[in-house]
């Protein structure tokens, strides 16, 4: 099967490629020709694992193409994915621009049917906007040439991209069209074999899932971390509070960890796109304004257990940081609780050293050259000459430590744990000052 992915960001990239694995043949396109030659030669522009070699893989096999010329792209593929960003407007509503100009990119080009599929997260109602969009340039080149639109949102997580998409727990297809059920079938069904995955639905339920999904999650987060602010007055400890309810079927363990916050490309914007679609639907949606409010705060924590360390004074301190990307396996650093702590840092006049095993050239690209900012290559590194440690990031790398080390090395014996990965009694007794998220009990 021929398929044309219109984007090669996170989404795009993981989509050909799996899509390729399976003997699809893939065009990939983008608009960023810099970005479209690196991948043609093989170099990918992102940190994902496993996606290199599945995107070698496919170059050599002859299957994944990528390419800037949008016709070819339009002419390749009967389905024709729109895999591009959707971020926030100023308004929080999701900005549709980038959607509607591959609709009408692929309604100027196409001569022959061609099934859309929106992959890109967008709010309901976006399939009639695409459809519309498609329409109009038609009337406009007095082409009279079907299509269809259909939604099929993405549920893959960075770091877990491929293991997702290849063994995902659904696949949602919002279409009425019975022929773009069979289409999308043949699509998928190379990743359907074990258990029928597929989930037809209407278009707008299609759009609203995707939608749910993240608000459900995002709003599993600030839960914990709400209850965790708590247990921190109360003298209770989160972590025995997450192993009680987590042993409940009914609540399970899975994004009930306490931290500093969510971040990345997803729940942030699509917790205020949500949010804007029930206003402009007249729906008071308390609870996903409560959502986020709570993690906004949420991600301020670091700098205020800081402030309470230092008496406020952070002028001329330096800071070492572990962990700048949003989460461990991925280099992306969009809306990361690192950011609002590097930046509340600078403006109190501290200084920041930092190491990520795969953001450093992310944080480079962000924030440039700056006289307040170091980024080291190895964790202990970052250590030298700072007054206390922060950890933004669970990656495996920063499980282990040794304490006394680490009391050695530090000018203060301050640590700020955003991801409780330490036993606070353990650190104590090493002699260090040990701040982590709702352990009221033991700090
Ligand atoms: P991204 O920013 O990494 O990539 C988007 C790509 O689209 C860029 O390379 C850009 O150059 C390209 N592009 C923009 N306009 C174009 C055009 N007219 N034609 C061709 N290419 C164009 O974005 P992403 O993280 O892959 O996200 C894409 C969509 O998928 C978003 O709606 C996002 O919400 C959704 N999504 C993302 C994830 C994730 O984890 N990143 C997961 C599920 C869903």
């Amino acid at each position: 099967m021929k398929i044309t992915i219109f984007g090669s960001g996170y989404v795009g990239l993981v989509t050909g490629a799996c899509l390729a694995e399976v003997g699809h043949e893939v065009m990939c396109v983008d608009v960023d020709a810099d970005k479209v030659a690196r991948l043609s030669q093989g170099d990918i522009p992102i940190y994902e694992p496993g996606l290199e070699t599945l995107i070698h893989h496919n170059l050599e096999a002859g299957r994944l193409h990528f390419t800037d010329d949008a016709k070819a792209a339009v002419d390749f593929g009967l389905l024709q994915f729109i895999a591009v960003g959707t971020p926030s407007d100023e308004d929080g509503s999701a900005d549709l621009s980038h959607v509607l100009k591959v609709a009408e990119t692929i309604a100027t080009h196409m001569t022959d049917y061609r099934i859309i599929v929106d992959k890109s997260t967008v709010p309901v109602g976006t399939a009639s906007k695409v459809a519309r969009t498609v329409a109009t340039t038609l009337a406009e080149r007095n082409a009279n040439l079907d299509f269809d639109v259909c939604s099929n949102p993405e549920f893959l997580k960075e770091g877990a991209a491929i293991e997702d998409f290849s063994r995902g727990a659904r696949i949602v297809i919002g279409t009425d069209s019975e022929r773009v059920r069979g289409v999308m079938r043949e699509c998928y069904g190379p990743y359907n074999r074990q258990r029928d995955k597929l989930m037809f639905m209407g278009v707008r339920s299609a759009e609203l899932t995707k939608y749910a999904a993240n608000a459900m999650l995002a709003t599993k987060i600030s839960f914990i971390n709400e209850i965790a602010n708590l247990a921190e007055r109360l003298g209770a400890d989160i972590e025995e509070v997450r192993h009680g309810i987590g042993s409940d079927p009914r609540i399970g363990y899975h994004f009930i960890y306490p931290g500093c916050g969510y971040g990345g490309s997803c729940f942030p914007k699509d917790v205020k796109a949500l949010a804007h679609t029930a206003k402009a639907a007249g729906y008071p949606a308390e609870m996903i304004h409560a959502v986020e409010r709570v993690n906004e705060r949420q991600k301020n924590r670091l700098f205020e257990m800081l402030c309470q360390a230092f008496n406020g004074e952070l002028a001329g301190k330096t800071i070492a940081l572990w962990g700048l990307a949003f989460k461990p396996e991925t280099d992306d650093m969009r809306e990361a609780p690192s950011r609002a702590l590097m930046e509340a840092l600078w403006a109190a006049g501290a200084r920041v050293q930092a190491h990520d095993p795969e953001a450093a050239e992310e944080c480079r690209r962000l924030y440039g050259e700056r006289d307040d900012l170091t980024l080291t290559d190895q964790r202990d590194a970052a250590l030298e000459g700072a007054h206390a440690l922060v950890i933004c990031t669970e990656w495996k790398a920063f499980r282990t430590v040794d304490f006394d080390d680490l009391r050695e090395r530090l000018l203060e014996p301050v640590i700020v744990d955003g991801r409780n990965l330490f036993s606070p009694h353990s650190a104590q007794q090493a002699g260090l000052t040990y701040y982590a998220i709702g352990r009221g009990a033991s700090v």
